[in-house]
């Protein structure tokens, strides 16, 4: 028996993972709530309209965490209530398509990055709980990084702390919610073929394929599935983990 159809809000879906899991999510049928600072969100989401998908997207800058609530009360409006939250939206600060040194790192920038990769998905979180609990259902999906799981050398330290945030948040609203038919789960990346990853310098990208046991970059569409199965019924019983979706390159 096919799942009931879910309400799902994905943030950062104008590129890479995000896109990848959002079309994910509508082939299976969901309603989907695209949200990105990217404007071009907005053609994502049309163009799965139109091929017969229930998708609107929403431009909100999630280091604004005004905007995060905002986002969240968008979501709800717009799709009668959020079933599925995919916190996905996240920025890794490189220099020259290097991590700068946190001797480099001034506080702004630092505070900068904690916002958008652990305080919105919080005010995100902490929004949508309510609903989920009121439903006795609920599915929170947040997308972390290797980073957040062990050294990583071409990572900046904001970057692994925000990460390691995430994971940890994961696991703690994971315990409190699971009796409310909640699941809260984490997946970390490693890398993966993205705008993001491409920021990277070639030289960073070639060792990194080099260390992977599977000698290659993973492809989005890999973190989208395991995405849509943390989300599924058939993971009801799954949660407070962090699924690493990495080649090998670590392994817990
Ligand atoms: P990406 O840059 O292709 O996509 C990230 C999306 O988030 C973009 O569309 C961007 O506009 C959006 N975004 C960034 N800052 C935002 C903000 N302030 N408000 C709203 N939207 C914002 O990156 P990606 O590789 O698809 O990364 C997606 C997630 O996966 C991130 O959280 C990233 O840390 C994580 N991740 C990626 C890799 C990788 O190798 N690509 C590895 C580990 C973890």
């Amino acid at each position: 028996m096919n799942p009931p159809p879910r309400r799902v809000l994905v943030t950062g879906a104008a590129s890479g993972i995000g896109l990848a899991i959002a079309r994910a999510f509508a082939d299976q049928g969901h309603a989907l709530m695209l949200a990105d600072r990217d404007a071009r969100v907005h053609d994502r989401a049309r163009e799965l309209a139109a091929q017969g998908h229930r998708a609107v997207a929403h431009v909100a800058d999630l280091a604004d965490l005004d905007q995060a609530v905002a986002l969240a009360r968008a979501a709800q409006a717009t799709l009668g209530g959020c079933d599925v939250l995919v916190n996905n939206a996240g920025i890794s600060p490189k220099r020259d398509g290097l991590p700068p040194s946190p001797l480099d790192v001034g506080v702004d920038e630092w505070e900068h990055t904690l916002r958008v990769n652990l305080s919105a998905p919080f005010v995100l979180c902490r929004e949508l709980l309510p609903g989920m609990i009121e439903r006795r259902f609920g599915r929170i999906v947040n997308i972390a990084s290797r980073a957040g799981r062990t050294f990583v050398g071409p990572a900046a330290t904001h970057y692994a702390a925000s990460k390691a945030g995430l994971i940890g948040m994961t696991r703690h609203l994971a315990g409190l919610y699971a009796a409310q038919g909640i699941t809260v789960n984490a997946i970390a990346p490693g890398r993966i073929e993205t705008p993001l990853s491409s920021t990277s310098s070639a030289a960073v990208l070639e060792a990194a394929v080099a260390a992977i046991p599977a000698r290659r970059l993973g492809r989005p569409d890999e973190i989208a599935a395991a995405a849509l199965y943390l989300a599924s019924d058939a993971a009801g019983y799954v949660t407070g983990t962090c699924l690493d979706v990495n080649g090998g390159v670590f392994m817990s």
